[in-house]
């Protein structure tokens, strides 16, 4: 079989990819591959399904920009194709007054990246938008959504299949080989030729990358996010999303509140360190996962730093009670009866070997592929904008 482009992932970063690939050249065929009988069913369709606001990511950052561009992009989507999703706004709290200068911070971050509407609140303002939320200070972020990806995404495989490309489920990737300027790409389903082939394998890219004969400069260390659900009867202390100020050294969020555009809340997730890439549960092992990470140097380089708020998360993991009292702070109404065990998710998190958590997107061009090396929250956000930036390094590819 023959083709120009060939994306390996049907997450929603592949899936957005294809589209602004198809959009730009409706004459090339076009083939993502994913090895699950269905699209988003790892981290895309296991997420807060936040549309983000771009507040966090250093000014200037590839993540920045296209998360900023990518929220935009994905309401205009949802608004277009009829996808379900609320512009809730949200509130980042500052629970004490050393959490201020981090706040401030914020703030200039999301002024800087040109995130619309943010602003400064006080204990007064607070309590207009989320009554239950306390805090000595907040930011209001009016411009933030939530939407379910994973619809997104199936919305995408519609167009993607009217436009004429194709969508193979339960066809895995397993090599990629060149042969002159032509790339010959081994699945489960026998090979394709083809010009191009984007690696948009998520919580496997550092492996299709090596398969590609590419060297990852990174690797991939799987995080768990564990939620709970609120009962029916706690509904009512959220209105919106409730978030605190996050630890600037990582790149998680900390636990947090969602009102899901489906209805009910949501509150975490947590980030655990994972043994299995694709394991949701508490108790998922595998092997190969676990000796990619144990046998990994940066892995030790990381925990060694982090091994303080990494027990905390694992203990937060073990014990509900725990993570109750991370809610309450933001939250002190919430009780331990108000939450029954919700889902969970894996995040893909870049490693590198010095064992610094890669902030940044890492989009990468090889020989006769790119490769998305990390795409962690908020790449569902920005998975429209980060299609397009794909769509520029493949058409230099394609075009060779
Ligand atoms: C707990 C959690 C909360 C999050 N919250 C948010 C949020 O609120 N907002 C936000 O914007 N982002 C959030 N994110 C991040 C977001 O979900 C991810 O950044 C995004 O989904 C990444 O998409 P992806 O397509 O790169 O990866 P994935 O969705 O993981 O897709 C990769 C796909 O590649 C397939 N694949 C892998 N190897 C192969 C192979 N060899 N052959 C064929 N197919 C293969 C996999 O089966 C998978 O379907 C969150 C993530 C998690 C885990």
């Amino acid at each position: 079989m023959r083709c120009d482009v060939v994306i390996v992932g049907g997450g929603i970063v592949g899936l957005a990819t294809a589209r602004a690939i198809a959009h730009r050249w409706p004459g090339r065929s076009l083939l993502v591959l994913e090895k699950e009988p269905r699209v988003a069913a790892h981290q895309s369709g296991r997420n807060s399904g936040v549309i983000h606001s771009g507040l966090y990511y250093r000014p200037g950052s590839v993540k920045a920009r296209l998360a900023v561009e990518g929220a935009r992009r994905m309401v205009a989507f949802c608004r277009e194709h009829g996808v379900a999703h609320a512009i809730t706004g949200k509130v980042v709290v500052a629970t004490c007054e050393r959490e201020l200068p981090a706040l401030t911070e914020l703030a200039r971050r999301g002024r800087e990246n040109g995130v619309p509407g943010v602003e400064e609140i006080g204990r007064e303002r607070l309590a207009e938008i989320e009554p239950h939320a306390r805090g000595v200070r907040a930011l209001w972020v009016p411009g933030t959504g939530v939407v379910d990806f994973a619809t997104v995404a199936g919305k995408i495989v519609e167009l993607l299949r009217a436009a004429g490309a194709q969508v193979r489920l339960g066809v895995r990737f397993l090599a990629l080989r060149r042969d002159g300027d032509r790339a010959i790409v081994a699945t489960t389903d026998g090979e394709i030729e083809a010009r191009a082939v984007i690696n948009c394998a998520g919580l496997h890219s550092d492996r299709v990358a090596a398969q590609s004969g590419d060297r990852p400069d990174a690797r991939i260390v799987p995080f768990r996010g564990e939620y709970y659900r609120l009962a029916p009867d706690a509904e009512s202390l959220v209105r919106g999303l409730i978030y605190p100020v996050p630890d600037s050294r990582f790149p998680f969020l900390g636990v947090h509140f969602t009102r899901l555009v489906g209805g009910g809340v949501e509150a975490g997730p947590n980030a655990v360190l994972a043994f299995s890439r694709e394991g949701t549960s508490r108790a998922a092992f595998d092997l190969g996962d676990a000796l990619a990470t144990l046998g990994y140097g940066g892995f030790w380089r990381m925990a060694a730093r982090h091994a303080r708020t990494g027990l905390s998360e694992q203990w937060r993991s073990i014990s509900k009670r725990a993570f109750v009292r991370a809610l309450r702070v933001l939250v002190p109404e919430i009780e331990t009866r108000h939450l029954a065990a919700g889902g969970a998710g894996v995040r893909a998190q870049a490693l590198a070997p010095d064992g610094a958590l890669v902030d940044d997107f890492r989009i990468v061009r090889g020989a006769r592929a790119v490769h998305v090396l990390n795409a962690p929250s908020p790449a569902a956000t920005a998975s429209l904008a980060i299609g397009e930036r794909i769509a520029d390094l493949a058409a230099e590819l394609v075009e060779e």
